[in-house]
């Protein structure tokens, strides 16, 4: 008899995995309960027409990634009815509001969701036909303030307080606007127009995006193509002044916060019912699926699946590559030596060599930058060797306190040199 396995994409989280997977869970709800979201649970499969409305006919995933069947009527008073299992949370939710008539109460509705969503892809790494997700969203009528960049800002502001908390060191912040339904049809021609000459020399699947959907163009991963993409016009060219100003208004409360991104061109979604900002946070260490989480504004989407006008904002973060993310660092962090020591300035070299002195014969690996290195220089060597910095300038050597920074939490802490030796032989990254 053949044995029988976990079905192709799909796996068995075992011990100690797990451990990691809860804490994540735990760190999400402790964040997510300080910015005041409750959460919601919908049914894992749905009415197959909730996705092909909301997520749309013509997108990867209702065209071919869905596991749908036909249930069957087991009596009279049934009907046959086909079913999909959700291969993303936003269209339950919002389906959700509406049914609750959750718009009725005025109030913003702040809802986040933790689990398993189904596609049918190729399975690779950080790529499952089962996994899970941890997003939100905030949708209300629009006099609840639905539809202001503040609330952009906000849940920007709060994923990077979230991806901070969570360990996950090195992220990048892409955003962009898609505008209103206006401007992107008005985009999509302008890309159009450019593609006519360009789209022969690309990939097969982009010569037919740019007749049937030229924005998707954008979205295309075949290298070749890149130089030619770069090329194309921009969307902000196509903002209007509205869009422009919304944009502004995230970018401007993000700067306020200190909380840093990079505004990425090619960001675009592809339905109709998305405006104005969109989103992502990637991260190096992922390779080619390097998407940590993705989301954005989509003020049409209620109307568009028959509720009342409720805009709203949401993201969707892929919480196994939150865990392959941060089980890369902690490998990373094994393999380094306990401290690097920078002396600030050649004068204080041969006080940093009586410290390294002092640490290696208490037993730590430590290596001994030099006084000549600029600050950053040093920053860089030691994080590329070290778990922690010990910066050691004339004021450290005075006070006798050592400033020690970790580079997996990137925080600083001041330690006494008495202590130091029992501080770094703490693993870190906590
Ligand atoms: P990708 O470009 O990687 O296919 P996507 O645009 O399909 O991503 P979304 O639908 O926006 O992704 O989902 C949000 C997040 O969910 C992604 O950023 C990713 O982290 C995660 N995710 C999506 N599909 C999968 C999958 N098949 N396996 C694991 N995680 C996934
Ligand atoms: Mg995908």
């Amino acid at each position: 008899m053949s044995t029988l396995k976990a079905v192709r994409g799909t796996r068995d989280l075992l011990p100690p995995e797990t451990a990691l997977w809860t804490r994540i869970e735990e760190t999400a709800r402790r964040v997510f309960a300080r910015y005041n979201f409750g959460e919601i649970r919908t049914p894992v499969f749905e009415d197959t027409s909730l996705f092909a409305r909301s997520v749309g006919e013509e997108t990867d995933i209702v065209s071919k990634e869905m596991y749908t069947w036909e249930d069957r009527a087991r009596a009279a008073s049934e009907k046959a009815q086909s079913l999909t299992l959700r291969p993303e949370n936003t269209a339950g939710v919002v389906r959700a509001y509406i049914e609750h008539k959750l718009g009725e109460t005025g109030q913003l509705q702040k809802l986040f969701y933790i689990g398993p969503q189904f596609r049918r892809e190729r399975p690779q790494k950080g790529r499952y036909r089962q996994f899970s997700q941890i997003g939100a969203e905030v949708i209300g009528p629009q006099s609840s303030g639905s539809e202001s960049p503040l609330r952009d800002a906000e849940i920007l502001e709060m994923l990077a307080t979230l991806l901070d908390e969570l360990g996950i060191s090195g992220w990048t912040l892409h955003i962009n606007s898609v505008g209103s339904s206006a401007d992107r049809a008005h985009y999509n021609e302008v890309l159009r127009a450019a593609l006519v000459d360009l789209a022969p020399k690309m990939c097969v699947d982009c010569q037919r995006r740019a007749v049937t959907n030229p924005l998707r163009v954008l979205d295309c991963k075949v290298p070749e193509d890149q130089p030619i993409i770069e090329t194309l016009p921009k969307i902000v060219d196509s903002l209007d002044e509205e869009s422009k100003q919304h944009l502004a208004a995230v970018t401007a409360a993000l700067d306020a916060a200190g909380v840093p991104y990079t505004r990425n061109h090619r960001l675009v979604r592809g339905l109709d019912y998305y405006t104005r900002t969109t989103f992502e946070f990637t991260h190096g260490g992922l390779g080619a699926q390097n998407a940590l989480l993705g989301g954005g504004r989509y003020d049409g989407l209620s109307e568009a699946i028959g509720g009342p006008k409720a805009p709203g904002i949401g993201f969707a973060m892929g919480e196994d590559r939150l865990v392959l993310t941060l089980q890369a660092q902690e490998a990373a962090q094994a393999e380094k030596i306990d401290a690097y020591i920078a002396p600030l300035g050649e004068s204080l070299n041969p006080a940093a060599l009586a410290l390294a002195r002092e640490l290696r014969r208490a037993g730590l690996s430590v290596e001994l930058g030099d006084g000549s290195f600029r600050l950053k220089k040093s920053f860089e060597a030691a994080d590329k060797a070290a778990r922690r910095i010990v910066i050691l300038g004339e004021d450290e050597l005075q006070s006798g306190i050592l400033t020690v920074k970790d580079f997996a939490t990137g925080t600083q802490t001041k330690v006494p040199r008495a202590e130091l030796a029992e501080f770094l032989r703490k693993p870190g990254g906590e």
